[in-house]
């Protein structure tokens, strides 16, 4: 196994396998259900099982499981092993078609937000045979969906799944009126780029911040961090080399296509990025790319962050997620094509992304917002919160043309029949490369910028994929009516880009300007923190939309919100508990401890007539913080208990977002600034500059 080919997706149960080892019949049956989502009858589901399960125990598996994405936001599984007994005493190795298909796990401990009564606990998985099952530690993982007893989603691979469906819908319709009756189905691809620090294990393990909440919630600022730009794309250090390399050889035996790999903008930061693929398999790979990580990495004596700020004062971690919309038969939709004709069906869908984005902003902040998100969006590292759109200079200036209904360009004078000037051949355009934009066209796909780095990739083309159906819908509707299309498509296009160009920005989304721009001149939205954009979700706008592209039921909606918004309200509630734990448990005794000794030196300085001027100032100095720290401690105990007890979780985050976390910003400031003035050997764990400059 030394050739990367040989080896790539060894522990696949993928075409290559499923060829050898399925009967002509049973392969065809499956490749109808996996293209056009058929039922899987029994007979067929029981001759799949048999070869996974022989392939599997061939791999030396022993369990299956039913691999799911229940809204906690990472996978679950329950394994169960192949074994049957046999009258003799013995066992076989037995996998059924019903168990391939179909699990029921016990749903009552994850998140329902009310969507399952605890008398009601079962759940059920189903088999999504569009994503391959796949062998890890012994075990046949089977990709599946969660849903509860009366059949909504508890998880988010089914409406992601819907959302592709809905998407695929609507783009057929548009397809077929430009005439490509041989499309038979649209779907989205993802290459998401995937962000994450590297600290010493030993080191981890004496935080119980990284330990409990992912990331530091102490840390006075290190002599040097990122300024000096000299970590972005630098060498590789040897023992993250060796990382990668582990870790891509592990990506790798498990079909992922693991390309790209370097360091980052902030000491200790590096990135992974897949060849992307269909949305559904990037979400899959993208899970298991982030367990993987934090699997190899233990190997290594390391520990891999996902957490979207494990630092402050340096960038911390967000994922991009590259988008596009291509065909069966291979074309690319956000992909200029070289005739007027194919320019005409490219600006169609590209303004219906534009207006996707512009009409749902909020519901595509509200699928990047998390606690640990809000660290990032807005915070000169990241795009901000404010949702627009880069499209360059080129774009834009074709655009503007269209709405003007003028020439894009004094050479440029060929002229459609329908009215709408040839776009130029667009290259992608390496210089104009605008990194803080939140959705930036990039050439033939959109980067939608705003994901946190441990965010699951579902949640944003789920609303991606929706709005962008919907509008498409919109589009289909009035284009199948009209008398001449080429006319009305051209004024289709012509109201969109009037309508919604105010979501397009190219210049500097960092820049404060630009944010006062947007809200006060543009009208877009600047949802800072979770609290403020959750609600949006439950906008009848949004609503009507969601049910409509039959990617959400009411009921599902309401759920989510309640449990996103009180998996906000536990994450800074465990973050002020621990602050409070480390504050009393370890930084008050280890400062003491200091002043103690400082103090018995003064003793003993007076004592030989000597004046202990330093030790006096600095022990007036560490005093004033040991005070302050224990009031702030207090009185962010206080508060946590006073948020416990808000039982609505809307007045619950907000009272988080107004009281509970400016609470805990204080007390941090007092004990950085402690850390600053005590001696290093006393100070109770590791510093950022331990943990950032750790791994060589
Ligand atoms: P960057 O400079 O942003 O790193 P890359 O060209 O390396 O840009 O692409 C980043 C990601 O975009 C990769 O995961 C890549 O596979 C993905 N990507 C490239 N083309 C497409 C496409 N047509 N649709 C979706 N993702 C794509
Ligand atoms: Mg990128």
């Amino acid at each position: 196994m030394t050739s990367v080919p040989d080896y790539f997706g060894c522990m696949v149960f993928d075409e290559r396998v499923m060829k050898a080892r399925l009967s002509a019949d049973v392969y065809y049956s499956l490749k109808q259900t996996i293209k056009k989502g058929k039922q899987l009858d029994l007979s067929v589901a029981n001759a799949v099982a048999a070869a996974m399960r022989d392939w599997a125990v061939e791999k030396g598996a022993t369990h299956f499981t039913h691999w799911f994405q229940p809204l906690t936001g990472i996978t679950a599984e329950k394994h169960d092993s192949f074994i049957s007994p046999s009258p003799d005493g013995s066992v076989i190795m037995d996998f059924s078609g019903k168990e391939l298909i179909k699990g029921e796990p016990d749903a009552s401990s994850f998140p329902s937000g009310g969507l399952r009564a605890t008398f009601e606990a079962r759940g059920y998985t189903a088999w999504d045979p569009t994503s391959y099952a796949f062998i890890k530690d012994g075990t046949l993982y089977i990709p599946t969906a969660f849903c509860s007893y009366g059949g909504e989603a508890l998880d988010k691979k089914t409406p992601l799944l819907r959302s592709m469906e809905a998407l695929n819908r609507q783009a057929l319709r548009v397809l077929k009126l430009f005439g490509n009756e041989d499309v038979k189905r649209v779907s989205t691809s993802v290459g998401p780029e995937q962000e994450y620090f590297l600290v010493p294990k030993a080191m981890y393990e004496q935080r119980k911040d990284l330990i409990y909440t992912g990331r530091t919630l102490f840390g006075a600022k290190p002599p040097k961090g990122q300024e000096l730009s000299d970590h972005y794309f630098g060498s590789i250090a040897p023992k993250v080399a060796e990382y990668m390399a582990d870790l891509d050889k592990e990506l790798w035996k498990l079909g992922i296509l693991a390309k790209t790999k370097h360091n980052e903008v902030a000491p200790a930061q590096h990135e992974l990025a897949p060849i992307y693929t269909t949305t559904n398999r990037a979400t899959d790979h993208n899970q298991l790319t982030m367990e993987i990580m934090q699997k190899v990495a233990a190997k290594h004596g390391l520990v891999c962050l996902l957490h979207e700020k494990p630092f402050a004062g340096v960038n911390g971690s967000g994922k991009h997620n590259n988008w596009s919309i291509s065909t069966d038969t291979g074309m690319n939709l956000l992909s200029p094509g070289d005739t007027p004709y194919e320019n005409a069906q490219f600006l169609l869908f590209l303004v219906a992304v534009l207006k996707a984005v512009d009409k749902y902003q909020d519901l595509l902040r509200t699928s990047v917002a998390t606690a640990g998100n809000d660290h990032r969006l807005g915070a000169n590292e990241a795009p901000p919160a404010v949702v627009s759109v880069f499209l360059g200079d080129e774009l834009t200036g074709i655009l503007e043309a269209i709405g003007k209904e003028k020439p894009y360009s004094a050479h440029e004078k060929t002229v459609m029949k329908l009215g709408v000037h040839a776009l130029p051949r667009f290259t992608r355009d390496t210089t104009d490369r605008n990194r803080t934009s939140p959705f930036a066209f990039t050439g033939n796909k959109f980067e939608f910028r705003m994901l946190g780095s441990s965010n699951s990739i579902a949640c944003a083309n789920i609303m991606l994929n929706a709005s962008v159906a919907s509008v498409l819908e919109e589009f289909a509707d009035r284009l199948e009516k009209a008398k001449n299309f080429n006319t009305a498509l051209y004024n289709l296009i012509k109201t969109t880009i009037a309508e919604h160009k105010r979501i397009i920005f190219n210049g500097n989304g960092y820049d404060d300007a630009w944010i006062k721009e947007a809200v006060e001149k543009r009208g877009l939205l600047n949802l800072k923190t979770t609290p403020d954009a959750m609600p949006s979700l439950l906008l009848k706008k949004n609503m009507d939309m969601l049910i409509g592209q039959g990617v959400f039921s009411k009921a599902e909606l309401v759920s989510r919100y309640e449990i996103m918004l009180e998996n906000y309200c536990k994450t800074v509630i465990i973050e002020a508990n621990t602050m409070v734990d480390m504050a009393r448990k370890e930084i008050l005794p280890a400062v003491e401890t200091y002043i103690a000794d400082l103090a018995g030196t003064a003793c003993e300085k007076d004592a030989c007539g000597i004046k202990p001027v330093f030790e006096k100032k600095l022990l007036k100095q560490l005093s004033e913080y040991t005070e302050e720290i224990d009031s702030r401690t207090d009185a962010l105990e206080k508060l946590v208990g006073k948020v416990h007890d808000v039982s609505d979780v809307t007045k619950c985050a907000q009272k988080i977002r107004d009281e509970l976390i400016p609470a805990m910003d204080v007390l941090r400031k007092a004990a950085d600034g402690a850390e600053q003035v005590t001696a290093a050997k006393y100070w109770p764990f590791p510093t950022y500059g331990d943990l950032l400059f750790g791994v060589k």
